[in-house]
């Protein structure tokens, strides 16, 4: 019994085919590997067909260079196969390289261990069918220290490729870490294939009649073979991923609800090239007040009507315009038109067209839309800068009243320059203690004194000056920094109203302005009742004014908190009622003890109109046993107006403009708080 490789007839070393093999091993491990790393792109993870594709990929691969290192040395001799048996140590290795594959992407580390130590088993059983299945069965006996030195190589080249492959997926390095996991494995495989010729004894009388020839299939149709299986595995794998590619640009760049482009396609290179082309103007439109019908008739009919109105701005398109759906109601239409009066005239068209009624389901609905527009190059030279400034223009228009068109200018740019920047700061005002609170009297006509005050909350911006809460509260509300606002403004409110008690200046209510931002946190029974304890004002000092838009938003989470606050007896009144969604309906559900008659109203009371609304409120408010104070009153004939009337509770700048604690202590205020009927309006009138 001699060592095959010492039969004479083996041609030691064949330079071709070693490189070949070894080409072989490390390629096929290179390929699997790419492909069990293709992450999927489809929700459920990465498609089964990658994995299988990979585990027949590696296990002709390695079939191959078993077949090929045998071949290497053994070109002289006609080397037979047992067919079936070389198919079963086929089989054997791609399974087992299949499994390993799917205990490595589950990607845990027990799993991942194991994963390669299946496939060494894989390859150990591949390696003994194989030699089992040469004709004549010339193998007799195998050296057991140079078997299992091949079994370790490839057990262990197995577990380190897989550890590369794994530990660097993340990392900068994933990159590299494909070719040198593939390096590993190859060389591996190459090695404990080559090894293990060297374990194998043979009859040397039987390999001498090997020569003569025998009957089973020629390893050369197996090299033929594997290869052309490896060269169909790619094939049809590479077709799948170009198909799936394809298939997933369609589906993640097309808006299944309207069939339009999506957001996403604008960033895409062929619309990019096609929009850099067609840059003319930027047309944003977006529908008006699209979330109530959302929140009222719910959102299988709020799609329907998106769909319809997305057909009908289609409709009115033109060649070599391009329509997106950007987000939610919003669409983008872009085109070469740069004459802004024809434009004007189409976005009109198109805003027309929008809001003729829809029949949907049987409910008749109207909606309008507003549009913001760019012009290129005047207001953007690149694509983002056209969309940005559409986007500033789509904002103005909305913020003007909605339901119309609005072109960019510098103005509008300025605006929202601004909004961004008082964003940005907002963040840090409250840290770096730049707010201060201001009050406002509210005052009693008849008794002609004080009966509380509403803090209104300032802010003091370093570069810009004291900034208006009607334009940073908007930003804060947005940006939720309201929440933390409000706590800190509750703290303080409480803390100063305990301190003017304590050393009796005054003992009256002050009231503080809710956001519905404060009810959405459902953190305002806390803060109220942190504040209460820790300054030690008692309930029925503090006021919370909330409008009429914050507790129609979501009646249930707002009743039931404003029943907690009332349950530490704190007071609640409605402010600028009459301007918000219609409160009307439900407003004996809300606990409220006090209706603020907004200052539109009272600004116009000379009116008729307004007249009536104003009566009309103060009798509700009769009928109900609410209070009512009106907001906003700048003149003597406003509070006589109002007096004549039976509204006596005032607050306006004609009482006292909100001022600092000091200034309010001041008292000097108290000159121009005239009490209307007792002589004080007269001296005031002179
Ligand atoms: P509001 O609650 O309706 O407050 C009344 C606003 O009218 C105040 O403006 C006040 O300065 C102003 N005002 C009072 N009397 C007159 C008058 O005779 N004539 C005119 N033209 N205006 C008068 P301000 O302080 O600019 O606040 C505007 C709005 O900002 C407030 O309206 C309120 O909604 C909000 N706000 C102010 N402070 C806070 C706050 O701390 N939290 C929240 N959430 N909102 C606040
Ligand atoms: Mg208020
Ligand atoms: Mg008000």
């Amino acid at each position: 019994m001699i060592s095959l490789l010492d039969t004479g007839l083996t041609e030691n070393w064949n330079g071709i085919w070693v490189v070949l093999s070894l080409s072989v091993a490390v390629l096929s491990s290179y390929l699997s590997f790419i492909l069990v790393g293709k992450k999927g792109q489809t929700r459920r993870g990465q498609p089964r067909v990658y994995r299988i594709a990979a585990g027949l990929l590696l296990g002709t691969g390695t079939w191959l260079v078993h077949v090929m290192s045998l071949y290497s040395y053994h070109r002289r001799i006609s080397l037979h196969y047992d067919p079936l048996i070389a198919a079963s140590a086929f089989v054997i290795v791609s399974l087992s390289a299949y499994i390993m594959f799917r205990l490595f992407v589950k990607q845990q580390p027990v799993t991942s261990r194991l994963a390669g130590a299946v496939y060494g088993f894989g390859v150990t059983v591949m390696s003994a069918l194989g030699v089992l299945s040469l004709r004549p069965g010339i193998v007799v006996g195998v050296n057991p220290i140079i078997g299992f030195f091949s079994i370790a190589i490839i057990f262990i080249s197995a577990y380190f490729a897989l550890y590369v492959l794994g530990n660097f997926r993340q990392s900068a390095g994933f990159a590299l870490s494909q070719p040198v996991a593939a390096l590993i494995l190859g060389a591996g495989i190459f090695t404990a294939q080559h090894i293990v010729l060297g374990a194998l004894r043979v009859d040397g009388m039987r390999s001498l009649a090997a020569v003569l020839g025998y009957t089973g299939l020629p390893a050369s149709y197996f090299v033929t073979g594997a290869s052309v299986l490896v060269t169909l595995i790619l094939a049809v794998t590479w077709t799948f991923m170009v198909f799936e590619r394809r298939m997933l640009k369609q589906i993640a760049f097309l808006d299944p609800l309207t069939g339009l482009r999506n957001r996403y396609a604008l960033a895409e290179e062929s619309d990019r090239r096609m929009l850099e082309d067609r840059l003319g103007s930027m047309v944003l439109i977006n529908l008006d007040r699209f979330k109530i019908i959302n929140d009222t008739l719910g959102r299988d009919l709020g799609d329907q009507l998106l769909a319809h109105a997305a057909h009908r701005i289609r409709t009115q398109i033109q060649e070599r315009e391009a329509l997106f759906r950007m987000d939610g109601d919003e669409f983008l239409l872009v085109g070469l038109e740069k004459d802004p009066e024809l434009l004007l005239h189409r976005v009109n068209g198109m805003l027309h067209e929008i809001g003729r009624p829809y029949m949907i389901e049987g409910n008749e609905l109207y909606v309008t839309a507003s549009a913001g527009i760019s012009l290129y190059p005047a207001h953007g030279q690149d694509r983002s800068s056209l969309l940005k400034a559409a986007d500033a223009a789509l904002y103005q228009a909305k913020s003007s009243g909605k339901d119309k068109t609005v072109f960019f200018n510098a103005g509008i740019g300025g605006q929202l320059t601004r909004k961004m920047e008082l964003e940005k700061d907002l963040r840090l005002a409250l840290e770096h203690g730049q707010f201060f609170i201001v009050y406002q009297p509210k005052w009693d006509a008849r008794l002609g004194r004080e009966v509380g005050f509403e803090a209104l909350l300032r802010w003091r911006h370093p570069e810009k000056g004291v900034v208006s809460p009607g334009e940073f509260i908007p930003i804060a509300e947005e940006t939720g920094l309201i929440v933390p606002m409000t706590r800190w403004m509750l703290g303080e409110v409480c803390r100063q109203s305990k301190r003017w008690q304590d050393e009796g200046k005054f003992r009256v209510c002050i009231s503080v302005n809710m956001s519905y931002r404060v009810f959405e946190s459902m953190t305002l029974f806390q803060m109220v009742d942190e504040a209460l304890r820790s300054s030690g004002l008692p309930g029925s000092m503090l006021e919370l004014e909330i409008t009429e838009s914050i507790a129609m938003k979501n009646m249930a989470i707002t009743l039931s908190q404003l029943q907690q606050v009332r349950d530490l007896n704190v007071r609640v009144s409605m402010d600028d009622f009459g301007t918000g969604h219609s409160s009307l309906g439900r407003l004996d559900e809300i606990p409220v003890d006090t209706l603020k008659i907004d200052q539109s109203f009272v600004k116009n009371s000379d009116l008729q109109s307004k007249q009536a609304l104003i009566v009309g409120i103060i009798g509700i408010a009769r009928l109900l046993d609410l209070e009512v104070v009106a907001e906003g009153v700048e003149t003597e004939e406003q509070a006589e107006f109002l007096l004549s009337r039976g509204c006596i509770l005032m607050q306006g700048y004609y009482y006292g403009r909100p001022m600092l604690p000091e200034d309010v202590e001041a008292g000097t205020w108290r000159i121009n708080a005239p009490s209307i009927g007792t002589g004080t309006a007269a001296r005031h009138a002179d």
